[in-house]
């Protein structure tokens, strides 16, 4: 079982122009150890949907539907034995209700089928018992959808989940104590700049032990002791003296550093790190990138890395989700994106990244920017930007499939190269046509193999 799984997520703001799709329908899974990439252009939604894992959306934004599961054996154990009144059992759910007549309840009401079984293709006048058999829609399902809640068969407090073998806390219901439990102290987050995410008026050490005194049962004197070997394992030189240095006294390099730590300093499982260089110049984020690489590999510690440049990605993620217009259109091995991306808007970002000595003046753009969330294209949302558009896909949304295969794509599945356009559903009649250039040396290089130096200042 994956350490995070990510399904149908969607995160939407309700705003005086209209309802923005941030994220409308994000899902993957995370496991132990990886490192997993999230990569667009600013606004495809990437951030929100890091932002909805730490469940850090605020007023007019909310998760609106979809799950966001954390499956880590010992962490559910701990939760169930602290948090005896949230645990909700499916058996006993199965046993009480019958799965169809529910969904028959949701379709009274008005729900789409495509909706509950999550696929388009599903006949609008569909009734509920072949939603159930062709849409695959079972208890679990809507115990994860906000469906459950919504029948009154679920508590809204109910966030740990025990599906016999499988057991997961249910981030997008988890509040209070769980929830700043899960924070910092499993699933801690590196945010874009350091110098917003200090605190100018306490010293960096007092903030790194902040979250060990929150997360961790230590003395004093072992809050102290952990803050400054923290200090010293992310390369700050003289951690015992630097450990009372305000942030002001920290070069940015030193900053993020010290970010790092701090999300380090309780041996999360997952860290989030959002655009976690845009602040620094190039060699400092060549440094601060290996630092995170090597800090995580050592630990075992998951990343979820979140980035507009496909070149930092290459250099240190296993996997990457491609965002546009808050959904995922492609999902691959960093080499299968790299060496055979099937979608046109990665092979847009592909060639608008620099390679030393590929001797082009210019580099590729992709036209056009950004679609308004509010009015998503009809169709495919990237038909506007894509070289390769036809009539078929200003009408038809194209669905994340297995490229191979053309059958709809499971985020469990990690053999899967996935990706949302009709060329895999055969619905375009010209197809794609562009070919991938592989070049001696051009490969790209990013941050992990750099040595860490002792001070970037
Ligand atoms: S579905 Fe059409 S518009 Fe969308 S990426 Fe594929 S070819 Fe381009």
């Amino acid at each position: 079982m994956a350490l995070l799984e990510v399904d149908h997520l969607k995160t939407q703001f309700f705003t005086e122009d209209g309802v923005v799709k941030a994220v409308d329908g994000l899902s993957y899974r995370i496991e132990r150890g990886e490192k997993f990439g999230i990569v667009g252009e600013s606004g495809a939604g990437k951030s929100v949907a890091s932002l909805s894992l730490m469940r850090l959306i605020d007023d007019p934004g909310r998760i609106v539907d979809g799950s966001i599961r954390f499956t880590d054996e010992t962490t559910v154990d701990a939760f169930e034995a602290d948090f005896p009144s949230h645990v909700l059992d499916l058996e006993t759910l199965r046993d009480e209700h019958d799965v169809t007549e529910l969904v028959g309840r949701l379709l009274d009401d008005g729900v789409a089928p495509s909706t509950l079984a999550r696929d388009d293709r599903l006949d609008a006048d569909a009734d509920a018992r072949t939603v159930v058999r062709d849409g695959g829609v079972t208890m679990r399902d809507l115990v994860d959808s906000r469906y459950g809640v919504e029948l009154g068969v679920v508590e809204p407090e109910a966030f740990i989940v025990n599906d016999g073998a499988e057991r997961y806390i249910e981030i997008t219901r988890a509040s209070g104590e769980g929830l700043r439990r899960l924070r910092g102290g499993h699933i801690s987050m590196v945010f874009q700049d350091p110098q917003t995410a200090l605190n100018p008026v306490y010293t960096i050490g007092e903030q790194i032990a902040e979250a060990i005194r929150v997360h961790m049962d230590l003395t004093e004197n072992e809050v102290k002791e952990r803050a400054i070997e923290m200090l010293g394992t992310v390369g700050i030189p003289d951690p015992e003296e630097r450990y009372n240095n305000y942030p002001h006294e920290f070069s940015g390099g030193m900053q993020q550093r010290a970010v790092i730590a701090v999300a380090l300093s309780c041996d999360p499982d997952l860290i989030i790190a959002d655009e976690p260089t845009t602040a620094l110049d190039v060699t400092i984020e060549a440094q601060i990138l290996g630092l995170l690489d090597d800090l995580t590999t050592e630990t075992g510690t998951a990343i979820q890395l979140i980035t507009h440049d496909l070149g930092v990605v290459a250099g240190v993620c296993d996997r990457v989700a491609v965002m546009y217009a808050g959904k995922p259109v492609e999902i691959a091995h960093v080499e299968d994106l790299y060496y055979d991306p099937k979608h046109p808007y990665t092979v847009g970002l592909m060639g608008s990244i620099p390679r030393i000595g590929d001797g082009r003046e210019r580099l590729d753009t992709i036209p056009g920017t950004m679609p308004d969330l509010v009015q998503v294209p009809p169709g495919c949302s990237f038909h506007p930007r894509c070289p390769y558009a036809e009539e078929a896909c200003t009408k038809k949304e194209p669905q994340l499939v297995n490229a191979e295969t053309g059958a709809l794509a499971d985020p469990g599945e990690y053999r899967d190269h996935a990706a949302a356009c009709l060329e895999y559903t055969d619905d375009l009649q010209h197809g794609l046509d562009y070919e991938v250039i592989i070049q001696e040396g051009l490969e790209v290089s990013v941050g992990s193999d750099l040595e860490l130096t002792e001070d970037d200042d």
